[in-house]
């Protein structure tokens, strides 16, 4: 078992064999039948700790914000009658206050409130001298401070089992992830608290049901302790977040192809070198997935040139931008070598490419 772990399964004693928890349910509770036959197949896997949204924080109004308190009856019935810990999303008093009363196990904090001071030191104060265990998802920010200082608050307020949840960061630029999976974030916050709990959402992180394996993956290299995993009787008809969530049955294939890696040997101090592998991998799919739609625009390009009778190779403007990437490639401290070599590469293929469209037969 891993270090630590043992502390950590004494306050959280829902590890499973492997040595990782798993919290598993669907993004938003919809309805008492899919509240009730979730839980039943999340219990069937051995899974001991039951998610589900109640109200739902929505980036746009209009999206379906939650069935509400009513839904809490139905999470009460799932724990007593499949003995699972029930666990729901709270962003104010009256959520803390309406969980409490309906006997929820665990309560979550979204990412959208741990960004906000005022409403964590509210959580805070509604649960002085209410020890109920706390799992803070990091800020949709990068601002390790501030999830630390949501930390801070629950556990000045009494809370002793506080625990984090690592969910990615918004971005600006579209990429391969809903959320950035910004890993160094995670590792910071980690090498802060050592002594807490820290599990990983790869569904909110992925946006898309295709990658959550790589990013859980991903989560237990990176000696994270377990997982939160939105999952769907049928996630293509979920009233939230349909693109990530996955069946109970692609949840269980998933935990059995999941790879626990061994610990390191005493006294040799590894673990940083690892995070650091797992950092270049995720920047290395990264790079291709920008690759792959550099080329799909390339092919784009291609029948516009065709259909207007330019030419395939245009040198001024190609000249002119390998001037801009070695002089941006330079202020990024990278050799003028390398950035010619890498564009001297792409733009051959981009070349290539661009030819099989104009001279197919
Ligand atoms: C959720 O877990 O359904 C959720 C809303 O997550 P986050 O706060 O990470 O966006
Ligand atoms: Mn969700």
């Amino acid at each position: 078992m891993k270090k630590d772990i043992q502390d950590k399964f004494s306050k959280w004693p829902f590890f499973n064999e492997k040595g990782f928890l798993t919290v598993a349910g669907p993004c938003s509770a919809e309805t008492y039948e899919q509240v009730m036959t979730t839980a039943e197949q999340i219990h069937q896997l051995g899974i001991k700790v039951f998610r589900a949204g109640v109200w739902k924080p929505r980036t746009r109004p209009g999206s379906f914000e939650g069935v509400g308190k009513e839904a809490l009856d139905w999470m009460l019935e799932a724990k007593r009658k499949y003995g699972l810990k029930t666990t729901v999303e709270v962003a104010n008093r009256q959520h803390v206050l309406d969980a409490l009363e309906k006997e929820v196990d665990i309560l979550w904090i979204g990412a959208r409130t741990t960004v906000n001071p005022f409403t964590i030191q509210e959580i805070a104060d509604t649960l002085q001298g209410i020890d109920i265990p706390v799992l803070i998802k990091n800020p949709v920010n990068p601002d390790v401070d501030l999830w630390l200082g949501a930390v801070e608050r629950l556990e000045k307020a009494g809370v002793t089992r506080v625990g984090a949840i690592h969910r990615g960061v918004s971005q600006f630029n579209k990429s391969l992830y809903r959320n950035k999976p910004e890993w160094e974030m995670a590792i910071e916050f980690r090498k802060q608290r050592p002594d807490l709990l820290l599990i990983c959402d790869p569904s909110h992180i992925s946006g898309n049901r295709d990658l959550v394996p790589l990013i859980a993956q991903t989560a237990l290299d990176l000696m994270f302790d377990g997982l939160m995993i939105e999952t769907h009787l049928s996630p293509d008809n979920a009233w939230s977040d349909a693109r990530q969530q996955i069946t109970p049955m692609q949840l269980k294939l998933l935990l059995d192809e999941l790879v626990v890696p061994v610990e390191f040997a005493e006294g040799i101090e590894l673990s940083g070198f690892e995070d650091l592998r797992n950092v270049i991998n995720d920047i290395d799919n990264q790079l291709i997935q920008l690759l792959s739609e550099r080329m799909t625009i390339v092919n784009d390009i291609a029948h516009f040139k065709k259909a207007h009778n330019l030419a395939i190779f245009q040198e001024k403007r190609w000249n002119q931008l390998v001037a801009q990437h070695l002089e941006n490639g330079k202020s990024k401290g990278l050799s003028t070598q390398f950035i010619q070599k890498i564009f001297n590469a792409i733009h051959a293929e981009s070349i290539d490419k661009q030819g099989q469209v104009f001279y197919k037969k």
